[in-house]
């Protein structure tokens, strides 16, 4: 007897079969019983005698039976195996389970995000839920496969780093080795990806998981996120937006078929047309806002390289001045416009590229400053100390010893998953999201430690502000 996938039934009629599962629904007619047994891979129909009303709702349940075709007027055109049945032979409980606290035979949004998040492993077995995930692991294959076919190289860079500012607050982490030292959870691993250039890597990808500790909203998530960090040697601006647009085109042929790009190539529209056209610099190109499998995507370009200093870019890692970066400190000025670095850089053109999809921005990048000297003067102009660029020291040195030019992007793999799904909040395609208070799902971190812990860093808490 074989142990097949639910999915496999359809394919075995006539076979005695082996299956594991949830009892989903249990319909109980007296002298005959239903089951609906639901595994990853789908639903049937198991039909037996009034022992199997032993069974209740999502019991774990092992059973053994022959798979039949039904008669045709009890054919189910709404599930893929709604042509067969399993006749039971023998069955197992495994595991009990007690009345859920939640339906998960909806698609859920109606139920309260909070019970949601507390009983994420339940919330999950709901088929969308199933259906994002699923998806996301896809859209991942898929770009994996794309570019190491095209001679990129996965790389893992640290958790445990030094700041690395993309202009939010960082996630610290106390050290015990060096006490009163502190580790950054990357906000990307900007800095490292640009070494593994000097490496001589020339062509990186990782699906990088950045931390930044920013007020969350529906299309960013609270503290963690993942993006698809790319970056290469010897390119221009034009082959890095090529191989994204590329990249995109055939990921959505291959694993969203019914979805329209609007336009190809994408449009390119400068920051300053953005802003005058659209008042926005992520304009929304649909023809129709409705329909919900039309896809604009579009790149913004010619950004101006700096954007006047706000008390949060200050907060969050800048020097005291008037300008901060457009993107991040290591973008590099368009060539014709290096002289005014000194005269007027507020007119300083960056070599910035911002992803648009639908209204979203879903990823940015740049080709970067190679050139320790102009780095050197990105940093005076937006107010670093020298304390503040010793911190930056090391990726310095190593643009010393033989540096290519290089650039790269980061699509952002959950907001691009929330666009094309169609779903309300980047929470949808996450298995265990942060609420919006930062509490994780289902774990309820942070929470306190032990007074040992503390003492073993040497920190002291203390109440208030
Ligand atoms: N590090 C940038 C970010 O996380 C992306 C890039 O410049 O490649 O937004």
């Amino acid at each position: 007897m074989k142990k097949i996938f639910i999915e496999e039934t359809i394919t075995r009629i006539g076979e005695e079969v082996e299956l594991y599962g949830w009892a989903e629904t249990i319909r109980d007619h007296k002298k005959v019983v239903f089951v609906d047994l639901r595994d990853s891979t789908g639903i049937v129909q198991i039909v037996g005698g009034p022992q199997l009303s032993e069974i209740s709702s999502e019991d774990v349940v092992r059973v053994t039976g022959v798979i039949k075709s039904r008669p045709d007027n009890l054919i189910n055109d709404k599930i893929p195996t709604g042509k067969i049945e399993i006749e039971l032979k023998d069955f197992t409980i495994i595991s009990k389970s007690n009345s859920l606290p939640l339906p998960i035979d909806t698609d859920g949004y109606e139920v309260d995000e909070e019970v949601r998040h507390n009983y994420r492993y339940l919330d999950l077995r709901r088929k969308r839920m199933l259906k994002n995930l699923r998806t996301r692991s896809e859209v991942i294959t898929f770009m994996r496969d794309f570019l190491t076919k095209r001679r990129f190289i996965e790389i893992e860079t640290p958790i445990l780093t030094k700041t690395s500012p993309e202009g939010a607050r960082d996630f610290i982490v106390p050290s015990r080795l060096q006490r009163g030292k502190f580790y950054a959870l990357p906000q990307s691993p900007q800095q490292y990806k640009q070494l593994l250039m000097v490496a001589g890597i020339e062509r990186y990808f990782q699906i990088a998981r950045c931390f930044r500790d920013e007020d969350p909203r529906a299309d960013r998530a609270y503290g963690e996120f993942t993006q698809l960090d790319i970056e290469m040697s010897f390119v221009t601006q034009e082959d890095i937006l090529e191989l994204t647009e590329q990249l995109f085109t055939e990921l959505i042929k291959k694993v969203f078929p019914h979805k329209k790009i609007k336009e190809s190539p994408w449009p390119r529209i400068s920051h300053k047309e953005t802003i005058e056209k659209y008042k926005s610099d992520r304009p929304d190109l649909r023809k129709n806002k409705e329909d919900k499998d039309e896809l604009a995507f579009a790149w913004i370009v010619d950004f101006p390289l700096f954007t006047e200093q706000s008390q949060e870019d200050f907060y969050h890692g800048m020097g005291k001045s008037k300008y901060a970066p457009s993107h991040h400190m290591f973008t590099a000025p368009r060539q014709e416009d290096i002289p005014l670095l000194d005269k007027d850089p507020g007119k300083v053109r960056g070599l910035q590229h911002d992803l648009v999809l639908n209204g979203f921005e879903v990823g940015g990048g740049s080709i970067r400053i190679h050139d320790p000297k102009i780095q050197e003067k990105v940093f005076t102009l937006i107010g670093f100390t020298q304390e503040q660029k010793d911190r930056f020291s090391d990726l310095l040195e190593a643009f010393t010893y033989g540096v290519p030019p290089h650039g790269g992007i980061a699509p952002g793999l959950d907001r691009f998953l929330m666009v094309i799904l169609g779903e309300p909040s980047i929470r949808e395609i996450v298995a265990f999201p942060a609420s919006s208070s930062g509490k994780t799902a289902v774990m309820h971190a942070p929470s306190t430690v032990e007074k040992e812990q503390l003492e073993e860093l040497g920190i002291n808490i203390h109440e208030g502000k």
